[in-house]
């Protein structure tokens, strides 16, 4: 019997699943791979199960699972292959993991993610799309199902680290403001057009978009951070697992990425957590929380920061963030519905269809059009998601005319 972590990583092939088997590697004492998922990269699949061994890989279709059987067949890897969401879901909730990264891109994590939450896993949670998508029955089911839910997003994980430990847990119910926090402040680097001619915006092409100054990320989050979307879905974000109001969240562009993110107190103190930018730092926090490990991240050496500046955010620059805030305060079918139109945007974007300034146009219209009166139980949530994608279809179709 080995007393080490039984980790799942759904999203394996992706930048958070390998920074989360580059951490995991260093420390291999304390977590042994369980099982991995990903989408379509097959090949990738097999080199990370080869080097990783883990019990079960799985692939988001047959014909990727195929493959990835293929690319096995004449090694030594015993990892047995499944396929498909439910697959996902039933390893995360295995009876042998003791903790989840959720690192699916979008609202393919949802169920998966649900499933280790519902089985009291510990969660370490990189998919903010599902908590955006879910928000109020995403965090009553860990409550219910007494699961760990740790941030990964950097700004969540830098809040975190910066709360009087009673408040660090969204299930404790616990107020902000009786335990001395006056505000969270959310930093964000504004992303490649912080300083771009705002006329200019509408030519951007997909290669600056995805090309970020100081993160190497996936394409859609890439995306998500040049449009400002990403600090957007924070905010939702940032509200459940703090259990918090839109009123107590702002928004700071600090265009270095150093201090990750901040947190205000009552007396005046304000407490930050830096580092350099890279996801290794909150990803080996949370798997190892309470205690400390090594991450692979070189220390910041203050003596090379040559800037360090801040600045309010121009919602006429980035007025996809002003639209995820209003629909923070408009509630849960608001932001199922930009969620899922934004979703859909940045994928059209990326296949070339639209420009980067009519994801905003699409994110707007379908929000707009969007009659979303009663969103709370989960077969209410995915139906809000689906009529969100149609409808959000339909106003690309009328932008590509
Ligand atoms: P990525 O595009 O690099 O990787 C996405 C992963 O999801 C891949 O392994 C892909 O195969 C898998 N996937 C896609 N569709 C799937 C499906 N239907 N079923 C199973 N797997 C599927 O994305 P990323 O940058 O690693 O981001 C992952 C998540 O983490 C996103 O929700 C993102 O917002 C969040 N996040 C990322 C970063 C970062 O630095 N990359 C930081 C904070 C939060
Ligand atoms: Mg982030």
């Amino acid at each position: 019997m080995s007393n080490t972590q039984q980790l799942v990583i759904l999203g394996a092939t992706g930048s958070i699943g390998l920074n989360t088997l580059d951490v995991v590697a260093r420390n291999s004492q304390l977590f042994s791979v369980f099982a991995l998922a990903a989408g379509q990269n097959a090949k990738k699949m097999a080199e990370l199960c080869i080097a990783h061994q883990p019990r079960y890989a799985v692939m988001a279709s047959p014909s990727a699972a195929q493959q990835l059987s293929a690319h096995l067949a004449n090694t030594d890897c015993k990892t047995q292959v499944m396929h498909g969401e439910h697959a996902m879901s039933e390893l995360c909730a295995h009876a042998d993991v003791d903790a989840v990264m959720s690192a699916i891109v979008g609202a393919a994590g949802l169920l998966p993610t649900l499933s280790a939450v519902e089985a009291g896993k510990k969660v370490l949670l990189a998919n903010k799309e599902s908590l955006v998508m879910s928000g109020q029955l995403f965090i009553d089911k860990v409550k219910q199902h007494n699961a760990t839910l740790l941030p990964i997003d950097s700004e969540h994980n830098a809040i975190f680290q910066c709360l009087p430990p009673a408040l660090q847990h969204a299930q404790n119910n616990q107020q902000l403001h009786r335990h001395g926090v006056s505000k969270i402040l959310l930093t964000g680097s504004g992303g490649p057009f912080l300083n771009r001619d705002i006329d200019t915006l509408k030519d951007v092409t997909i290669s600056e978009a995805v090309a970020h100054p100081n993160w190497s990320m996936g394409q859609k989050i890439s995306v998500d951070s040049a449009t400002m979307m990403n600090k957007g879905l924070e905010f939702i974000e940032a509200k459940w697992l703090f259990n918090c109001d839109a009123d107590d969240i702002d928004v700071v562009i600090h265009p270095q990425s150093i201090i990750h993110s901040m947190v205000q107190y009552h007396d005046g103190s304000i407490l930050a957590q830096m580092g350099n930018p890279d996801m290794r730092t909150p990803i080996a926090h949370a798997l190892a929380y309470p205690e400390r490990i090594n991450a692979g991240v070189k220390a910041l050496n203050f003596s090379d920061i040559v800037d360090f500046s801040f600045t309010k955010p121009d919602f006429n620059r980035y007025p996809n963030l002003q639209l995820a805030i209003a629909a923070c305060r408009a509630g849960q079918g608001a932001t199922t519905t930009v969620n899922a139109a934004n979703e859909v945007a940045v994928n059209a974007f990326l296949n070339a269809q639209i420009g980067f300034t009519d994801i905003h146009k699409i994110n707007a219209q379908t929000l707009d059009a969007a009659n979303y009166s009663n969103v709370q139980s989960l077969d209410e949530i995915l139906e809000c998601d689906r009529l969100a994608r149609l409808s959000a279809a339909q106003f690309i179709t009328k932008v590509t005319q």
